[in-house]
């Protein structure tokens, strides 16, 4: 039977939870031993009615969420949930359809498609592109670097998935030395390693040098792959991406673009040029629940060599039912094997905002991280270290009263944190401590970036009097 009462309920709690986004302090105020005697306990033997077990939950989890679908939340590069994906995602759970095959979900695997293409439209890469949606980031790198291996080890003879990495022809990867933690952790899953790639130095904004990769590219006979990223964690930068391409094509190397969160960009007239080059990579990966404000949990991966994306993720088993026609199984593009239809609220995000909505969520999310480096540059003792080009805000405060720059900034993040009004986090930027602002979220305002920089403001004084 229907339980309309707890659907309801969720409802109407989700609905309060969200109403209270703007007011509520943004960090978590519960600590482990308030939540666990919170949550815990043993399982009875009996269960629990659902009503009370969702009003039980949202109270106990109450202190220990964290709003980062909040307008004032800036750590890491998180973004919220527009309305209509969050609605969307809602009715992925109500309707639980397996995404895996074609035949499990026509509509899954339709919506997919769609979305897929409208995303390669919208960033101007090559249509013939292969998309798969996956969790996020990371499996969104894992996948398009599985597709990478198998295409310059098939050049080279060999059958990766077939026969392993034993004794295949040596391979050989080369990186930037800010390249992002989850490129490393794909790679290590991948088999390739995560130490013995080559890095490329990068310069003060943290984008990768060209010349450097044009000498260690000299150095690499045989299969090569090259990560380049389209928008740094720390400071929002991108690799210049058209030489990048150059150099690795006339290497014969497979380059592909981490641009979890600034490939976004390329849906913005007035940002896309910061991405000349990117459709000439191989393959990119991407986040959709960064900055397109979709649900956790959403990543997409685009492979420009549709054979090699399949080749390197296809499962077959007697009892799969694959597509014979022209329907899309949605497995043969992802690691997954049965999955959620995370295509539904990607789909829906796009279908709400259009071409120009994803523009203007993009451009102002900008436009605020300028205002944000302009409210705090203003004052004595603090310092932008980033060229805004992009959402984030690297950060450094002058210490007032003989401790280090390192510390004072490290001070600063810990009271932000504690005030509340905002979050943020720190980083390590070029050998020392910098705080770290980043904007992603569809529901932040200029007064959000003006209660925020007071708030910020105000925690630097306290250090310094
Ligand atoms: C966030 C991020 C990732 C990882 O994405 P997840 O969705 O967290 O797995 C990878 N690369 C860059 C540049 C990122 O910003």
């Amino acid at each position: 039977m229907i339980d309309r009462e707890s659907l309801a309920l969720a409802a109407d709690l989700a609905a309060a939870y969200l109403e209270s986004l703007p007011s509520r302090p943004v960090g978590a105020r519960g600590t482990l031993d308030s939540l666990r005697a919170a949550l815990g306990g043993p399982l009875a033997e009996e269960g629990v009615d659902p009503t009370r077990v969702l009003k039980d939950l949202a109270a106990g989890v109450e202190t220990g969420l964290v709003a980062t679908a909040g307008p004032r939340y800036f750590g890491f590069v998180i973004g919220g949930s527009l309305p209509v994906s969050l609605a969307a995602d809602w009715l992925t759970s109500a309707w639980d359809q397996n995404a895996g095959l074609y035949v499990t979900s026509p509509a899954a695997a339709v919506v997919e498609e769609v979305a897929a293409a409208w995303i390669l439209d919208l960033l101007g890469l090559p249509a013939t592109a292969s998309v798969g949606f996956v969790t996020g980031g990371q499996m969104a790198n894992f996948t398009a670097l599985a597709a990478a291996r198998h295409e310059v080890l098939r050049r080279a003879g060999w059958d990766v998935e077939a026969e392993g990495l034993p004794g295949a022809p040596p391979l050989h990867v080369v990186v930037s030395e800010e390249a992002h933690v989850t490129i490393f952790a794909s790679l290590a899953m991948l088999g390739l390693g995560s130490r013995r790639v080559k890095r490329v130095p990068a310069d003060e904004q943290g984008r990768m040098r060209p010349p450097d990769l044009a000498a260690i590219l000299e150095g690499c006979d045989g299969p090569t792959i090259v990560c380049a990223q389209a928008g740094n964690v720390n400071s929002g930068a991108f690799d210049p991406l058209a030489e990048i391409a150059a150099l690795s094509r006339a290497h014969g190397a497979w380059l592909h673009v981490d641009g979890a969160f600034g490939l976004w960009a390329a849906a913005s007239p007035a940002l896309r040029p910061h991405l000349e080059g990117a459709a000439l990579a191989d393959s990119w990966g991407m986040d959709a629940h960064k900055w397109l404000n979709i649900p956790y949990d959403s990543g997409i991966a685009i492979v420009a060599h549709p054979s090699a994306h399949r080749a390197a993720m296809r499962a077959t088993a007697a009892y799969l039912i694959p597509a014979a026609g022209a329907e899309r199984d949605p497995l043969d593009w992802v690691p997954e094997f049965s999955r959620r239809a995370r295509g539904f609220p990607v789909y829906a995000a796009l279908r709400a905002l259009g071409r120009r909505g994803v523009a203007d969520l993009i451009d102002r999310c900008c436009r605020l991280a300028r205002r944000m480096a302009e409210r705090l540059e203003a004052h004595e003792g603090v310092r932008i270290l980033n060229e805004i080009v992009l959402n984030q805000v690297l950060v450094r405060f002058d210490p007032g009263n003989g401790s280090t720059t390192g510390d004072a900034t490290r001070a600063v993040i810990g009271r932000v944190q504690r005030d509340g009004t905002c979050w943020l986090s720190g980083t390590t930027w070029r050998g020392e401590a910098a705080m770290r602002i980043s904007i992603v979220n569809w529901a932040t305002t200029g007064e959000d970036i003006d209660r925020s920089a007071e708030a910020i403001l105000r925690a630097a004084r306290e250090g310094a009097g």
